[in-house]
């Protein structure tokens, strides 16, 4: 065994390499590939040679960002093993293996229906469980066949493991009942809940009656403090909380991280109450892994946002916002941030890749509206531009606020033109559409490509 592994090491790595300079997709998944082809089981061999162990991350919604979140918790003591670049399924985690020389501990995210197969593989020391929305249904099917595959996966978990789980999703603190080792995190200010649920929001139904829940506070979506008023069933106490929370719109946010092993106050350069969801998530994965309070909090504050998702780029006098849009539950918190402060200038990108979900009708469930009023110009782009734009005409933009323009290049052109020197261009995408934005972005040399870094 050892003897083939060293020889499929030596020959995926090669092979990376000539992928890096070949310039395809940056190398990141092609030699995993190639290894997990020759032999899946290699995975196994190299996970179990990480003296510190494997922890992974799964979700939904904000799982390369807490990621990251984490990478910079873990990294500041151990060497990583880390799919840094988003490739989570089993060949990028086997990539990510083959390409840390003398890496201590595995952190990877893996994919929603990925999960079972990386936990037989890896054993992890740890398994975080952030949250399920319905999210990319045309490739996984309905919401409940992933919650069962992760029902499933996690009876599957060794004893030692601790299980991470995130108490303000109903289906996902489920997954903790009867198990001994456990850690809860959760949201825990009421003065951020929204009275009543969202449209977008995916379950609300009582687990055990069917009743539907009421919310004494709902953060993001379905995620809060829920209880059932027919049997009672309700989110268990938290372990991990954030308290005391501060939204400082697109700056970022402030909030109070309370432990069973101490408080800290933390600043967070990313917007969003969902993003407070992500640091409260890689905070108590990092507890999980015997990181510290202090380790956490310089972990977060040394972070600045995981790849694409939520980005800064200073284009000449101008700088370029740029926040991933993808589903409505997501995109409406994208949009609850920028409430704050309606940009003047907004770039939205609609395309309809199998990434993106070739099925755009999600744009309807998006809450708009409020935005709209306030909003100086809108330019929509992408594939399905002239889509986007029905879409805000219906929800209440003025024909002569909106201008169309399919492509993204001309698109972003036209944004940075019409936004004034000194300020902000914010420009939302959807996945390929950020893709071939940053891309755009890297020819002008006003990003690195992606696998040309350090941590992002
Ligand atoms: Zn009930």
């Amino acid at each position: 065994m050892g003897v083939r592994i060293g020889l499929e090491t030596i020959a995926a790595r090669t092979v990376g390499r000539l992928s890096r300079v070949a310039g395809r997709g940056g190398g990141t998944t092609l030699p995993g590939k190639l290894l997990w082809k020759v032999d899946p089981g290699a995975v196994d061999a190299l996970a179990a040679r990480l003296p510190a162990g494997v922890a992974l991350i799964s979700a939904t919604n904000g799982k390369t960002t807490t990621t990251a979140m984490a990478a910079r918790i873990l990294g500041a003591d151990h060497r990583l093993a880390w799919n840094r670049a988003g490739a989570n399924l089993l060949s990028g985690i086997a990539s990510a293996l083959l390409s840390a020389d003398g890496a201590e501990l595995g952190l990877f995210e893996v994919d929603e229906a990925a999960l079972p197969e990386a936990i037989e593989r890896t054993l992890p020391r740890a398994l975080s469980l952030a949250n399920l929305f319905r999210d990319q249904l045309d490739r996984y099917g309905e919401l409940e066949v992933v919650a069962e595959r992760w029902r499933t996966a996690v009876r599957t978990l060794p004893e030692r493991t601790m299980l991470v789980v995130n108490a303000d999703d109903p289906v996902v603190a489920d997954l903790a009942v009867g198990r001994e080792r456990v850690l809860l995190f959760g949201l825990d200010d009421a003065r951020h809940a929204r009275p009543t649920l969202q449209h977008a929001a995916d379950s609300k139904y009582c687990l055990r009656c069917g009743a539907p829940y009421e919310y004494a506070a709902a953060y993001v979506g379905h995620l809060g403090d829920y209880r059932c008023p027919a049997c009672g069933h309700a989110r268990p106490p938290l372990d991990v909380a954030a308290r005391e929370i501060e939204l400082l719109g697109l700056a970022g946010s402030r909030f109070r991280l309370a432990t069973s092993a101490g408080e800290t106050e933390i600043e967070l350069a990313l917007p969003g109450l969902y993003n407070v969801y992500n640091a409260v998530a890689a905070s108590s994965l990092g507890l999980a892994m015997g990181a510290s309070v202090g380790a956490i909090r310089a972990g977060l504050e040394g972070f600045s946002a995981a790849f694409g998702r939520f980005e800064r780029i200073p284009a000449g006098k101008r700088r370029i916002v740029m926040l991933l849009i993808k589903n409505p539950a997501g995109a409406n918190e994208v949009l609850r941030t920028l409430e704050t402060g309606v940009p003047p200038v907004l770039v939205l990108a609609l395309n309809d890749a199998i990434a993106d979900g070739r099925d755009v009708s999600w744009i309807w469930d998006v809450d708009f509206e409020p935005l709209l009023p306030h909003a100086g110009r809108v330019v929509v782009t992408g594939e399905r531009a002239a889509e986007l734009g029905l879409r805000l005409v219906y929800g209440g933009l003025p024909h002569d606020r909106l201008e169309v323009v399919p492509s993204l290049e001309s698109a972003l052109d036209r944004g940075l033109e019409l936004t004034e020197a000194g300020t902000d261009l914010v420009v939302l995408p959807t996945y390929t559409a950020m893709l071939a934005l940053r891309g755009i972005l890297t020819e002008r040399g006003l990003v690195r490509p992606y696998w040309d870094g350090d941590a992002p």
